[in-house]
Parts: C-alpha cells; structure tokens; sequence
C-alpha cells in the first residue's frame, strides 16, 4: 500500500468542483491532484455497465497517465425503484449523448407518469486503485422523485430529487445541507475515515 499522505493521490476527474468537494471532505493530510492538474484534458472512457466498473476503469486508466501509485475515480447514478433501476450508470446520457440535463430530468418524469411508486437514491461508488489491489467504497441517499422540477441549485436531477426526511428537492434545499447527506458525501466520507486507518 503506497503512502498517502506523502505521496500525491490521483483524483480521475477533469471536474473541478468535484475536486474541490473530494479536497474539503479528505483535508489537508492528503495532497489530492486531479486529471487538470496533470495536464490531461482528454475523457476518460465510461464503456462498462455498472458504476463500481465505472469507476474502477477511470482510475485505471488515469494511473496509465502518469507516474502515481495511487489513484481514486467515482461514477453516480440515479436509481429509480419503478424503472428497474435506470438511468443508472446511464443517467449523465438518459436523453441523449449530449447529456442535457433538462431532457434528462423531462424524460424521467414522462417514464415516471404512470408509476405510483416514486422512490429512488443517489449511488455514488468510489473506486481506489493502488498497484494491483482495488478497493470501493458507495455512498447512497434515498428519496423520491418529484412531479415536476422544483429550485436552481445543484445540477443534474436535483431539481427533481427530494431527499428522505425533506419536503424539498436537492436544488432548492441549501448546498450545504446537499453537500452533508449526499451519496457522494457518504461515499467521500467513508473513503476518507479508510484512508487515515490506513
Ligand atoms: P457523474 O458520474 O458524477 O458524472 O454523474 C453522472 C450523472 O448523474 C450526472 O451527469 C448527473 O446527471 C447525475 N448526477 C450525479 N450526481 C448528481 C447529483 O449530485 N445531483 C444530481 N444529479 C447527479
């Protein structure tokens, strides 16, 4: 197992606000780089079709790179209990390949309109690769969808996601209540208590 809090860790993402989120969640023990911070400005491919495939084969790629030992990379999905589960590891492309969020969320709530049973989670799996050991860690929050799209915070299907225990969707609740009880959250937070055991 490679040292981390001397070595730099390898965050796969060209999204900076992921890796700012990763950097407040890990703090300053960590010294986390990411795919801008090495130069990289390419995509990495999201051919597989789970998310825990996902993430294993972006941080496998990223390690390719460049000269890290170790690397860290994480794919969401939206899972909707009446749609067996979709869009899933689909969700960034539902409508399309452009991934427009709009036509994502309006094709949603059309697949949606007949279904009394509106529940569905945030998954986020992380997946960390050091050498050749492997290991995952997922964060999931449960909520149901909305009839229509409610607030202009956050991105993606948040102005559709109420999240268990609130009355309202993820885009009009406060960041900072989102940034506490979201998958990614969960997931960031359980990879990071793993990293100080380490
Ligand atoms: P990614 O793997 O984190 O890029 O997420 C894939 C897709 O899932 C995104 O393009 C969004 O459509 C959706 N998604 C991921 N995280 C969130 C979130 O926190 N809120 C709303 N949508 C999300």
């Amino acid at each position: 197992m490679a040292n981390t809090k001397l070595q730099p860790i390898l965050f796969a993402t060209g999204n900076s606000n992921k890796t700012k989120e990763a950097r407040a969640i890990l703090g300053g023990e960590f010294v986390l780089r990411d795919l801008s911070d090495i130069g990289f400005e390419g995509e990495l491919k999201e051919e597989e079709d789970t998310l825990e495939g996902n993430a294993i084969s972006k941080a496998k790629q990223a390690l390719q790179l460049i000269e890290f030992e170790t690397c860290f990379a994480e794919d969401t999905g939206l899972e909707v209990v009446a749609l067996d589960g979709a869009p899933g590891v689909f969700s960034a492309r539902y409508a399309g390949k452009e991934g427009n969020s709009e036509a994502n969320i309006k094709k949603l709530l059309a697949n949606l309109k007949v279904e009394t049973d509106r529940s569905a989670r945030f998954r986020t799996v992380i997946a960390y690769v050091s050498g050749s050991e492997v290991f995952t860690f997922e964060g999931i929050v449960e909520g149901t969808i909305g009839e229509q799209p409610e607030g202009r915070e956050g991105f993606g299907y948040d102005p559709v996601f109420i999240p268990r225990g609130y009355d309202q969707t993820f885009a009009q609740l406060p960041i900072s209540v989102k940034n506490k009880i979201s998958h990614r959250a969960r997931a960031f937070d359980k990879f990071s208590r793993w990293l100080r055991a380490e």
